[in-house]
């Protein structure tokens, strides 16, 4: 029996056509505060061949946009290669134009002149550039708004612009960084059909393109191949064909089955490895290096495991998520967190609420505050460091350098505050400990039973 979609247990093979970009045992280390090698990027290969659309499938902070830029020439790999049609890159990749989510637009300019400067920097003249890029204005519907400037266009319209700046140039690859992420859903819903409409077109110059996004149904609805990366460093957990026809319904059931396959592979449930550390819950175990903290509101944990109640305990991921209307990354952090604390568990792509979990929804405040406190001095690495560091001290207090120093040996600058931030406001929600921000100070929360008896 043959599938249009197959993971990688079957090895899907790129297509025959001719490969435009090859990346080769590509690894990327950045430099971590303290100086020591932050890996983001581990042994990463693939390639991007004649037309075909891929979709680089991962959680943000995976190095999704590191990979892009590594692509793009704009940034070299630690080590291994990055090819375009056979020749290694030293530099920028000719061969491509890159959309951004941003759109990246210089707001001084007006839409035309954002979009001839492409052919500016290839030395194109002047004539040229403005046929050029009235023909590509035209295509991707921004006839009218030649003279208008970006901040008089609503998102949507500035994204075309970003699309038509990258299509200007005829580039022989697309590469989009999350390109329909800052838009409502119904705008991206229409840009994305576009896009489609464009690339379907016989006289498309653009042989290729690649696309980042953190959105499953993004990737199952525009690309050929998915490759699916891991987190923490980014690694291809798999490599997934997506050979349905186009245009494809979200309503179909292969489409609905193959973005539960997916959903299943990025909440590390039993058919894939685990995708991150934070499936290990274990009691008392890992460092807070080892295991990050999910970057999860006590208030939206508590809600997702309410609705997960309210649904008679265990729902389809997939299913929960479209309910309401939450894309993976929203989701998943408020999944690994309740995943973490022990008050949720996930097979496949369902999520269960487990006894602890019930107890938690169940509570009043005060019971829902202590059993909290106990899971996460428990199973948060983090909250449990500061929870025995402050026991260490005469007077229960430290200072935030001490943890930020601490966090600084494995998560990027960013992310050590980020860390910080979650463990106190999960230790203020079990009255573990509090902190004063003026003197950066983090205190043991008094009367505090075990200090008492200690
Ligand atoms: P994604 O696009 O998947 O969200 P990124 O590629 O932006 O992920 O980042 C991956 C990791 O690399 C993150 O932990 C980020 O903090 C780190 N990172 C990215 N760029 C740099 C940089 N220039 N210096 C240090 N760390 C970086
Ligand atoms: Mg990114």
């Amino acid at each position: 029996m043959t599938s249009l979609a197959s993971t990688s247990a079957g090895r899907p093979s790129p297509p025959a056509t001719p490969s435009i970009i090859e990346v080769s045992h590509v690894t990327k280390s950045f430099t971590s505060p303290d100086g020591s090698p932050l890996p983001v990027l581990d042994d990463i290969s693939l390639s991007l061949h004649e037309g075909e659309i891929v979709a680089l499938l991962g959680r943000s902070g995976s190095g999704k946009s590191t990979l892009l830029r590594c692509l793009a020439g704009l940034i070299a790999p630690t080590s291994g290669t990055v090819s375009y049609r056979g020749t290694p890159l030293n530099g920028a990749n000719p061969g491509v134009s890159m959309v951004f989510q941003s759109f990246a637009l210089l707001p001084w300019l007006t839409v035309a002149q954002n979009v001839e400067l492409g052919l500016e920097a290839q030395g194109v003249g002047p004539a040229e550039r403005k046929m050029r890029a009235e023909a590509v204005i035209d295509r991707i519907g921004l006839d009218g708004f030649e003279s208008a400037f970006p901040k008089e266009l609503s998102g949507g319209m500035r994204q075309r612009v970003g699309f038509a700046r990258a299509l200007v140039v005829e580039p022989d690859a697309l590469l989009m960084d999350e390109p329909f992420s800052a838009l409502d859903v119904l705008t991206a819903l229409n840009l994305r059909a576009e896009l489609l409409r464009l690339w379907s077109e016989p006289d498309f110059p653009t042989k290729a393109m690649l696309i980042v996004t953190h959105n499953i149904e993004e990737a199952v609805v525009l690309a050929d191949r998915i490759f699916v990366l891991g987190s923490n460093p980014g690694r291809i957990r798999s490599e997934i064909s997506c050979m349905f026809p186009q245009p494809r319904n979200r309503h179909d059931e292969a489409f609905g089955a193959l973005v539960d396959q997916i959903y299943t592979l990025m909440t590390g449930g039993s058919t894939g490895a685990p995708a991150h550390v934070w499936t290990t819950a274990t009691p008392g175990e890992g460092s807070p290096t080892e295991v990050p903290l999910p970057a999860a509101t006590v208030g939206g944990m508590s809600g997702l495991l309410e609705i997960l109640e309210a649904r008679g305990g265990r729902d389809d991921l997939p299913q929960l998520a479209h309910d309401l209307t939450f894309e993976v990354d929203d989701l998943l952090p408020l999944v690994d967190a309740a995943q973490l604390l022990g008050l949720a568990e996930v097979e496949d792509a369902d999520i269960e609420i487990t006894d602890e979990g019930r107890g938690f929804v169940a509570a009043d405040i005060q019971r829902s505050k202590e059993i909290f406190a106990r899971e996460a001095e428990d199973r948060a690495p983090l909250v449990r460091a500061i929870c025995r560091s402050l026991r260490a001290t005469k007077d229960g207090t430290l200072g935030e350098g001490f943890f930020l120093d601490l966090l600084r040996r494995g998560f990027s600058e960013e992310e050590v505050r980020q860390q910080l931030d979650i463990a106190i406001q999960w230790g203020r929600y079990g009255e573990l400990f509090d902190f004063d921000a003026t003197t950066g100070q983090l205190t043991l929360e008094p009367p505090h039973p075990k200090v008492q008896s200690a």
